[in-house]
């Protein structure tokens, strides 16, 4: 049997991982099912280099295939603020209503043009031979007026995506897993492993 280690704790992330790179012979765990603790210091200034960086890290304790993955929104008023520092930014434990709201007032004022922003995800795969591979998915939006919705997590109330007239936290976690950077940026990673038959 194959097996395939995930290196994050969020159940999230692991149902949508399982979902789409799910398939017969293949175990996929959690780094926290498969035992492995790990804290490596996301000190890259991009989501690839973060992204190996967890990667590397728990495929240092496995021989498995080990994935992780990084991502954050970059909103281009901010000149791509918060980006890789998205889950830092004002602080790890300040809650989102609270840095949705800083955002909403930093682009008070600001016209719809200029309120593009995009949620980027950077897959990375440590394979056990030491191959690495990156796939990148990212949704294109626009900062809202206000916070809308209840779903999704983190900025999804303040971002805006055109085709739907809505904002990600008011899509089904379906819909949102069709269109969002992770699920692009999995399903990348699901053709790159099949080609190098990982
Ligand atoms: P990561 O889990 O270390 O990749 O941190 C990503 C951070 O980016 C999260 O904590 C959120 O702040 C933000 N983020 C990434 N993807 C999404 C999304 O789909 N919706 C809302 N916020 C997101």
């Amino acid at each position: 049997m194959e097996k395939l280690i995930f290196a994050t704790g969020n159940e999230g992330k692991m149902k949508e991982i399982r979902e789409i790179l799910g398939r017969p012979g293949l175990t996929i765990l959690s780094q926290r099912e498969a035992g492995i603790v790990s804290d490596a210091e996301e000190n890259g200034t991009t989501f690839e280099a973060n992204a190996l960086i967890k990667a590397r890290a728990v495929a240092a304790q496995t021989d498995a295939l080990v994935l992780a993955d990084d991502s954050g929104l970059e909103i281009d008023y901010l000149n791509g603020e918060p980006g890789v520092y998205s889950a830092r930014y004002m602080g790890e434990d300040t809650p989102y209503t609270i840095k949705n709201q800083k955002i909403l007032d930093l682009l008070a004022g600001v016209p719809e043009d200029k309120r593009t922003a995009r949620f980027v995800c950077v897959i990375a795969a440590v394979l056990p031979d030491g191959r690495e591979f990156t796939t990148k998915g990212t949704i294109e939006g626009i900062i809202g007026y206000e916070s809308r919705g209840e779903g999704g997590f983190g900025y999804d109330p303040i971002f805006f995506v055109p085709e739907f007239h809505c904002s990600t936290a008011e899509l089904t976690m379906e819909q949102k897993n069709e269109v969002s950077h992770r699920g692009k940026a999995l399903r990348a990673m699901k053709e790159v492993l099949k080609e190098v038959n990982a």
